[in-house]
């Protein structure tokens, strides 16, 4: 405990009573205490105030004076200021990494790969901060001219989910700085520690730029906090990212006030295994994919769809591989899986077992809540895997815990048609040597996901691509590509440099 309470400090966190911090300042919010508790071992880290209404409201009028000022600073120049976050985090990887694998639970590998994404979307964005491209258009009227640009929305509201506690924040921080926009971040209420150490270190930058802190808001809080966001006018663009049923509430609430949202939602991820496939990539491929942040990615491995043929083969080697995974402390590389983020999520893990068993399904590999000294936290499960049927209610649903649903195919249209058939569309795999059977499955008759890959597994992104996922995944799209666009308001210009006035489409109108 010692090292975290240094690591909090060399953060910049006070370990007790947390103020809300907010882009004025950091002041004791109104609302109730909420104590943050490691998964990995039970231990409390330090309580964070919840944001008030008045606490909220005070946020959101210093981000909406901040963007008068933000929005006017070039962009190149607000690429720069991104730079410096880049650079800040940077030296804080190991100190930031180390605080969001103990506060939300994944390994250590994967606390720092999730602080290495920060900066690598600090440095795309910089890039971007001089390629906000707009068209130029031919017009069809004499000595016109007609062009599009970007110009920034305003307020863009941030809501997050526990399981990428910070990656995701900066995926639409840093894309919405550059692109002229303030920020006002609800983190998840489940680890709020790692959203106040972010703070701290973008507030260093702004303040040594001489800008106005306004420019990057925190309110810390549940439910409540984000539902005044989606209702709030003043915010241009609610970027939500959980749960389908959160994904739902925010995006119904956002489209009665006709605001934008871009929403990230939910998984229901399926690699496809045909007889072609080369084992020796695929198996450690579909073992990281479901196990990996203990099964909690919205990218995690939830189907695998197996070949008649090689069925029993696949089934073995996994039941093999599983057998060598260690369950432990995620921040001692000797283990392969941590903890769940919470004993809410442990009893989400053993409903979802007891509903295989009644349904019918069988365990290749037993699931099981461990006990123990070592599981003190009492958020430590078994990997498992269960022979079931895709119709099944509880394969239909994503259950966030590393849960393996094991499906037998035919033909490849069939896995196809397997794959497809549930209310999610975010991720999907197939392991395939057949060229046809990859094309087949990358083309629009293919995979109905926003992530299709081949020969690799679901879950690991890169911050290059536009991330983001079909039907009740919510349609958004963040990070890379041209996912920009959704954070700015496109205006379509046109000037008329010649001396009469033609009008479109040839219409006369003479007076
Ligand atoms: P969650 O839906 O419980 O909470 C997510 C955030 O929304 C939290 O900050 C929470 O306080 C807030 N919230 C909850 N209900 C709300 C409401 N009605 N209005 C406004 N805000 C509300 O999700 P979680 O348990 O933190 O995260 C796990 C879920 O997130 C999984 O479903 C996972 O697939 C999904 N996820 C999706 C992506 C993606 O990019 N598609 C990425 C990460 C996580």
């Amino acid at each position: 405990m010692t090292d975290i309470v240094d690591i909090l400090n060399r953060l910049g966190i006070r370990t007790e009573n947390h103020g809300v911090t907010t882009g004025t300042a950091s002041w004791e919010g109104g609302g109730a205490l909420n104590e943050s508790f490691s998964p990995v071992d039970g231990a409390k880290i330090g309580a964070v105030r919840q944001a008030a209404s008045e606490d909220y409201d005070r946020a959101v009028e210093a981000a909406a004076l901040a963007f008068k000022k933000w929005r006017s600073i070039p962009a190149p120049r607000r690429g720069d200021i991104v730079r410096q976050m880049g650079d800040q985090l940077r030296e804080r990887k190991h100190e930031l990494g180390t605080l969001v694998s103990y506060e939300m639970g994944k390994s250590a590998q994967e606390g720092l790969g999730e602080v290495q994404e920060m900066i690598d979307i600090c440095d795309f964005a910089t890039g971007l901060s001089r390629q906000l491209y707009g068209l130029t258009m031919h017009s069809e009227r004499p000595q016109h001219r007609m062009y599009e640009q970007w110009h920034p929305l305003g307020i863009t509201g941030i809501i997050t989910a526990f399981n990428f506690p910070v990656a995701v924040w900066s995926w639409n921080a840093m894309i919405a700085w550059v692109c002229g926009n303030v920020c006002v971040w609800k983190p998840s209420e489940k680890t709020p520690l790692t959203a106040l150490a972010c703070q701290q270190i973008i507030l260093s930058v702004l303040r040594d730029n001489d800008l106005p802190e306004g420019v990057s808001c925190v309110v810390t809080g549940g439910r409540e906090v984000g539902e005044w966001i989606a209702q709030d006018t003043r915010i241009a663009l609610v970027s939500a990212t959980g749960s389908i049923p959160m994904g739902r509430s925010v995006g119904e609430q956002v489209a009665r006030r006709l605001g934008k949202s871009l929403l990230e939602l939910g998984g229901n991820n399926a690699i496809i295994v045909t007889p072609s496939a080369d084992l020796k990539v695929a198996i450690p491929a579909i073992v990281f994919g479901a196990v990996g942040t203990a099964g909690q990615r919205c990218t995690s491995t939830r189907r695998l769809i197996v070949h008649d043929s090689i069925f029993d083969e696949v089934k073995t080697r996994l039941i093999s591989a599983y057998g060598q995974l260690k369950i432990g402390n995620p921040l001692d590389p000797a283990y392969h899986v941590g903890p769940l983020i919470d004993r809410h999520a442990v009893m989400q893990y053993e409903k979802a077992v007891e509903e295989i068993r009644q349904a019918g399904g069988t365990f290749a590999v037993e699931p099981g809540v461990l006990e123990g000294n070592a599981y003190a936290s009492g958020c430590y499960v078994s990997p498992c895997i269960a022979e079931v049927e895709n119709h099944w209610a509880m394969v239909q649903h994503e259950t966030f815990a590393p849960i393996l649903y094991l499906i037998r195919y035919h033909d490849v249209d069939e896995a196809i048609a397997v794959q497809n058939d549930v209310p999610q569309g975010l991720s999907s795999a197939i392991f395939t040597m057949d060229l046809r059977d990859a094309e087949r499955f990358l083309s629009h008759t293919g995979s109905d996901c926003g992530i299709a890959n081949v020969n690799i597994g679901t879950s690991g992104a890169e911050i290059g691509g536009a991330f983001g996922g079909e039907k009740e995944t919510g349609g958004g799209r963040e990070s890379g590509s041209d996912a920009w666009k959704a954070y700015m308001r496109r205006q379509t210009n046109t000037i008329n440099y010649g001396t009469a006035l033609p009008l479109a489409q040839g219409i006369k109108f003479e007076i």
